[in-house]
């Protein structure tokens, strides 16, 4: 099996070793990371600047390489380069990514990525406050990797996150309850207002779900689908709003053309920028 390892902390990260050392066993593995920390980048990519992927210092005992770029674009740029990836393993990154957090969690974007090119992808997050001390923690991330890696019929896309002290490992939802991201005002050291974007603990979420089962000691794993399409509103907005009655009355549709597809991706990219010409 060969396995791609990938974070948002950066190819320096305590982490990212942890995980290349833990999945030494079960394949190949080479570590392609951001040269940098790029924690909160979400599912951003660079498409305005050109990516280099260098070689870097062996990670974990692993050959590592750092990318200029997001964890999505690491990710992106390792499957061009090595195509025989089979699963992509995110992390071990240091800071839960519970619930909406998937939205904006770089870790659990560059394990889409995979999964949006075709190959399995496994965010694994821990307790910020573990980073040094990972020793409680490596059977179970050891027991997590041996559960997805070993099972053929595997979720493509899966976010794990782990208890300080695990006492099991759980299947659960996503919790979508209880946001958790708060703006918390404060003062620059001239006293000029700014404000800080920061994830302030909730409570009371729901049942069974990725948070409440971490708060119980479970180490949670979440199946993650890509499609994001809210089909109970979708079902209810063609009943109530049916807005393309036309078309659902065709017995035909008209298929997709290449010719379309083209002139749809003209519309959305952006023109190339002009030198501004100065007038004298
Ligand atoms: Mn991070």
């Amino acid at each position: 099996m060969r396995l791609l390892i990938c974070n948002d902390d950066g190819v320096h990260s305590p982490g990212l070793a942890t995980l290349a050392e833990l999945a030494r066993p079960f394949g190949d593995v080479t570590v392609v990371a951001p040269e940098g920390e790029r924690s909160s980048s979400g599912h951003a990519i660079s498409s305005s600047i050109p990516l280099r992927c260098r070689a870097s210092k062996a990670v974990g005992g692993c050959p590592a390489y750092r990318v200029n770029g997001t964890p999505a674009d690491a990710v992106a740029l390792a499957l061009h380069l090595w195509r025989d990836i089979d699963v992509v393993l995110s992390g071990l990154n240091a800071g839960l990514n519970l619930g909406p957090a998937a939205w904006h969690s770089g870790t659990v974007a560059a394990a889409r990525q995979a999964t949006l090119n075709g190959v399995r992808g496994i965010a694994l997050s821990v307790p910020a406050t573990v980073e040094g001390d990972d020793t409680r923690l490596r059977p179970w991330v050891q027991v997590v990797l041996s559960t997805l890696l070993e099972a053929p019929d595997a979720p493509a896309l899966v976010n794990v996150n782990f208890p300080r002290e695990p006492r099991g490992v759980m299947w659960t939802r996503a919790s979508a309850e209880g946001y958790d991201g708060r703006i918390i005002p404060g003062r620059d050291a001239d006293g000029r207002e700014i404000y800080w974007f920061r994830i302030e603990p909730v409570a009371g979420v729901d049942d069974q779900a990725d948070r409440w089962a971490v708060e119980q000691g479970w180490v949670s794993m979440t199946p993650i689908a890509l499609d994001v399409t809210d089909e109970e509103a979708l079902a209810t907005a063609r009943l109530t709003r049916p807005l393309d009655t036309v078309r659902a009355a065709q017995v035909s549709r008209p298929v997709s053309s290449g010719e379309e597809a083209a002139r749809v991706r003209e519309d959305e990219i952006q023109p190339p920028v002009h030198p501004v010409v100065p007038t004298s």
